[in-house]
């Protein structure tokens, strides 16, 4: 005779609740260029290029696209520190025009490349908490253009 075991599973509120993800952990993490979920793999395979996956976890980095979003960033950051600077300056002091440019244009040479990669992995850490993916050609909800 056949004997049927049932169900084991009890139903909550939170069986079906999502993976609980913190917006600000997962950015300050990406910030720090690791894994938003797990915080300790690498997110970066090369200086801007983001991993396929994180070597701890596991996790699929590959639908998060930052696109240009990271650029934009760093210029408003850095054009917010600079232009004010150089206006204070030249309003105040007005040094020689080669010294201010020779400052101002090295400063913001140095602070995009070196705001570039963390505020990349802060976007993706941030498209990772608030579950945004890119454009996934496999996924049958997307529609096709054209
Ligand atoms: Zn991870």
């Amino acid at each position: 005779m056949e004997t049927v075991t049932p169900a084991t599973t009890v139903w909550t509120r939170e069986t079906g609740a999502a993976e609980k993800r913190d917006v600000w952990t997962a950015m300050k993490r990406g910030f720090r260029s690791r894994c938003p979920r797990c915080g300790e793999g690498k997110l970066f395979r090369a200086f801007l290029k983001v991993d396929d996956h994180c070597s701890v976890c596991g996790l699929d980095f590959t639908p998060h696209r930052a696109d240009d979003l990271p650029a934009y960033l760093v210029i408003l950051i850095v054009g917010h520190i600079v232009v004010p600077t150089a206006l204070w300056i030249e309003t105040n002091y007005a040094p020689a025009v080669w010294l201010q440019l020779s400052i101002y244009l090295s400063f913001t040479l140095i602070a995009s490349l070196a705001l570039l990669q963390p505020v990349k992995g802060a976007v993706v850490g941030l498209q990772w908490a608030l579950r945004m993916h890119g454009f996934d050609e496999n996924s049958p909800g997307e529609i096709s253009p054209g």
